[in-house]
């Protein structure tokens, strides 16, 4: 498979160091990125090259750090960006739209993309056994990614993750680690681990990898908006990879002439209970305070995010914002995506949601601008938190008289069936937003 040169560079000194599992500057302790030569690629890549391949992340493999010869096994990622009429109705937006990596495969969560770039690399690099700290997704993906590709996996959470979260990693055979602490806790002890033992650690020494993988969100995100990037974007954020990644792949697909300059403004969400990164924004401030995070939002709770700084540049110099919203909200906008969309999100789309509500109101979002909210995972991982919200209806016979019975009981004193809204009078609703533009 055709792939690209790219090396590692240092993001505060410059120093340029060859590809290998590392994610520091040896010289001064900064985070690693990988860069491309940008000027080769000009000549190489083109909308037709990439709409000439499968959708999946790899039509973009020259503008992602692939090892020569690279043969992916999975088709991840390219999920549909849908328009959102109706949620837009209900939070003051005419031109909303989704991107559901609720349905990202494998395992249903935008974490799939960072696994497998990461991975892509591992098997390069010599590893046999890869591994993660986690907040629940990651764990889930790197435990499938690593059956379907045969490395031995062992995992690291928080002991208090969602049952869903930790069924759904042991099922694929990886061994999985609870830890007594926090997600900062686990991912501590998890770069003193990759010190000593030979493993890849997707999110440690293998980051700079993992990171590039988020980028495939902003290339699929402006390729479905027919090569045009949106006004604006909310993006939730945990470590805040994925919010710095999309602005550099929105940044690299204008310097290789792939759709044209323009402002795009990033929104930052959090939970209110873990709100290291919008509270500095809120506070104009440019450093982190580390929190504990307390919040139903447990993909999201990483209270000293490795990544902050960059996410608060990002939003601060695009002209955004950063918001956050109680665990309250974060239920009733789940309730609310699904209701409107037919789009089952988990806690942390909740939060995108519930945020992206909030500044339309501030005004920060305008309702006629194009606005994209990033939904990252899947509601059927934290069911749990919709326990209290629905009760188990009584069951009856299989007789027509019984549900005729039952059918009288629930209409209510306006004539309609109770919890049935009225229709909305909608405009027709594209699903593939390409078609619209
Ligand atoms: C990990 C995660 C995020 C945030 O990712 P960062 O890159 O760490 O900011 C968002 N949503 C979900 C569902 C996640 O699992
Ligand atoms: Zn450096």
């Amino acid at each position: 498979m055709a792939t690209s040169t790219y090396e590692l560079r240092c993001r505060e000194c410059g120093k340029a160091w060859p590809s290998q599992p590392r994610n520091y500057c040896e010289d001064c302790f900064s985070p690693l990125e990988v860069t491309y030569d940008y000027d080769s690629l000009r000549k190489t890549v083109s909308h037709e090259l990439f709409a000439s391949r499968a959708p999946n992340i790899w039509r973009y493999r020259e503008l992602l750090p692939l090892p020569a010869g690279y043969q992916p096994s999975l088709p991840v990622g390219y999920t549909p960006l849908v328009s959102a009429p109706r949620l837009g109705e209900k939070i003051g937006s005419r031109r909303l739209c989704i991107k559901n990596d609720a349905v990202c495969l494998p395992t249903l969560s935008f974490k799939d993309r960072v696994v497998a770039v990461a991975l892509a690399n591992a098997r390069s690099f010599g590893f046999d056994t890869v591994a993660c700290s986690s907040t629940g997704n990651l764990a889930n993906s790197v435990a499938a990614q690593a059956a379907r590709e045969g490395f031995k996996a062992w995992i690291f959470i928080p002991s208090d993750l969602e049952p869903a979260k930790i069924l759904g990693t042991q099922v694929f055979g990886a061994e999985l680690v609870r830890i007594n602490g926090s997600y900062d806790h686990v991912n501590r002890l998890c770069s003193q681990i990759a010190d000593e033992h030979r493993w890849g650690f997707v999110n440690v020494n293998l980051r700079p990898y993992y990171s590039e993988g988020s980028k495939t969100v902003g290339y699929e995100i402006a390729e479905q908006l027919g090569w045009r990037l949106p006004d604006n974007i909310v993006v939730p954020m945990a470590g805040g990879s994925l919010i710095s990644k999309i602005k550099k792949a929105f940044d690299e697909l204008v310097l290789l002439g792939l759709v044209d300059p323009k402002p795009v403004k990033f929104f930052g969400a959090q939970a209110s209970g873990c709100s290291p990164i919008s509270t500095a924004v809120k506070q104009y401030s440019t450093e982190i305070e580390p929190q504990r995070p307390k919040t139903i939002a447990r993909s999201l709770a990483i209270g000293n995010p490795a990544d902050g700084p960059y996410a608060i540049k990002a939003i601060t110099k695009s002209g955004g914002w950063s918001e956050d919203v109680s665990d309250t909200e974060v239920v009733e906008s789940i309730q609310l995506l699904a209701k409107s969309e037919g789009i089952f999100t988990e806690t942390a789309g909740g939060v995108t949601v519930g945020v992206a509500r909030k500044l339309i109101h501030q005004d920060r979002i305008l309702p006629d601008e194009t606005t994209v909210l990033c939904i990252t995972g899947n509601g059927l991982k934290t069911t749990d938190v919709l326990s209290d919200a629905y009760q188990a209806e009584t069951p009856i016979a299989p007789k027509l008289v019984e549900f005729e019975a039952y059918l009288a009981s629930k209409v209510g004193e306006f004539g309609r069936v109770a919890g049935e809204t009225p229709a909305l009078p909608l405009a027709t609703k594209s699903t593939v937003l390409a078609a619209e533009a």
